[in-house]
């Protein structure tokens, strides 16, 4: 019996009973696991939809997918792990439907921070408390959390939506991989990211590719990742000495001995460029003395440690009342600022001094990016983000924490200037209607349409440069 269809009908600007009747029609034609999963589907994209567009297709797509689904497993009844598969993938078509967007507007090919995100799987098991997918989780959608990762689309699928991006410059636009979406090293997700990186050696753009996991890694895929030509990775291994409350998975027993052991392979292979990615830290949480010590220690052998603090999700105070962690404090500020008292940085570098450790500590991914390049490169290259020409521009506490080189510094402070052509050339690629000036501090953008946040920092990444937008 299809369920009731009242929401979603409402988003396709339909009568909920015309749309059964759409769903009905299809009935005879199924065999009997097909339409139990076709009842499974329907609920949850009555649930889970949370956008209106026409998606004439609806029907007929989720239909295909309970067909696709049942022929995987023929089945009679459907477990809490089959439904969890089956949300994910009914989450992506509706996405693909223009039905549903997450508050973080994820899609497979992500544009984020000025780079483009590949996120062809769904789900994640490594259960961080924090976890900003924390949306999907809370309402309709159980996907997230419980430890289905799961594929979506094909990562050659991927690749060609990549090529076929207007943000996509081949040889210049940073790529990340299951950044937003999952965790790329969980054994359930691990194919995926070498498939995505054979696809794009294949393709030979010669773009960097950043990888950030909470996984350790073996030591035969270190060599596998050492072994890729045609791009530079920038790997960031994160370790914050998370009690198990905040992170389960890696608190497990032998899995931070693992990690270490990351350290330790990575040290045979110079041509992969790797960090130490130090965040959250939340007060209260993993900001105990030995936790800092614990997680600087870790970073010290990679010799660049990024810090950072906790970005608020809806119903963290629940989430981690669940989990008997204390209420973190969040940011009062913009939406999406983390929350990082000065006090706590304060610490962090006291611990690193009496430590006696070498490493160089940042406080924004841009800036580990930055560093790993530059120490590829023999000399500085300016912040991948212009992170210190809008640091000069603005009233808020500087990103750039300024413990890097005096080399580095001055690069970060004095980018080269574009020119004019290559500031056209990008904005040929956005829907841009009116002119811009090049001056000392920034690239100044002059239109009656304000560009998005998204266009702005793609601007931003590609030129190294501050842009700027004046009405
Ligand atoms: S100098 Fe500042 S902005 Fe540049 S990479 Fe270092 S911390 Fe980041």
């Amino acid at each position: 019996m299809i369920p009731d269809l009242t929401r979603l009908a409402k988003y396709v600007s339909l009568a909920p009973e015309e749309l059964r009747r759409r769903f009905e029609e299809h009935a005879g034609t199924l065999a009997r696991s097909e339409y139990l999963l076709l009842e499974a589907v329907v609920e949850l994209a009555e649930t889970t939809a949370n956008l209106g567009a026409p998606a004439p297709e609806l029907v007929s797509v989720l239909v295909d997918l309970a067909r696709r689904e049942a022929a995987r497993a023929p089945r009679n009844t459907i477990s809490a792990n089959q439904r969890r598969v089956l949300s994910a993938r009914t989450l992506h078509q509706l996405r693909e439907l223009g039905l549903y967007r997450d508050a973080d507007g994820v899609e497979p090919v992500w544009p984020h921070a000025g780079m483009l995100i590949l996120n062809p799987v769904l789900g994640c098991s490594f259960g961080c408390a924090y976890c900003f997918r924390a949306d999907e989780q809370r309402s309709s959608v159980d996907w997230f959390l419980n430890g289905r990762p799961t594929q979506v689309i094909g990562d050659s699928e991927v690749v060609d939506r990549l090529s076929r991006h207007p943000f996509f410059v081949p040889g210049v636009t940073q790529l990340g991989l299951h950044t937003a979406s999952t965790e790329p090293f969980l054994p359930q997700v691990r194919a995926s990211t070498f498939r995505l990186l054979e696809l794009l050696e294949e393709r030979g753009w010669r773009n960097d590719v950043m990888i950030i996991t909470k996984h350790f890694i073996t030591a035969a895929d270190v060599a596998r990742l050492a072994s890729f030509q045609s791009f530079q990775i920038l790997l960031f291994l994160t370790f914050n000495a998370a009690p198990a409350e905040m992170e389960p998975m890696g608190a497990r027993h032998g899995f931070h001995e693992r990690q270490v052991a990351t350290v330790h392979h990575l040290k045979a292979h110079p041509n992969l460029m790797a960090a130490h990615y130090y965040r959250p830290i939340v007060p209260g949480w993993n900001d105990g003395e030995e936790q800092i010590a614990q997680a600087l220690t870790f970073g010290e052998p990679l010799g660049l440690t990024v810090i950072g603090g906790l970005k608020e999700i809806p119903g963290l105070d629940e989430i981690s009342l669940r989990r008997r962690l204390s209420a973190p404090t969040v940011a009062q500020g913009e939406p999406g600022e983390k929350h990082f008292p000065p006090e706590l940085v304060e610490r962090i570098f006291a611990i690193h001094g009496r430590l006696g450790l070498s490493s160089t500590v940042v406080g924004d991914q841009s800036c580990g990016l930055t560093v790993m390049l530059s120490r590829l490169r023999g000399a500085a290259v300016p912040n991948v983000e212009a992170v210190r020409m809008y640091d000069a521009m603005s009233s808020h506490r500087p990103k750039c924490l300024g413990r890097c080189s005096p080399a580095q510094l001055d690069a970060c402070a004095r980018p080269p200037v574009p020119s004019a052509a290559a500031v056209t050339d990008l904005l040929g690629r956005m829907d841009y209607d009116g002119s811009f000036e090049i001056t000392e501090r920034a690239v100044v953008l002059r239109s009656p349409v304000t560009p998005t946040d998204v266009e702005l920092a793609f601007l931003s990444a590609h030129l190294r440069y501050a842009v700027l937008w004046r009405p």
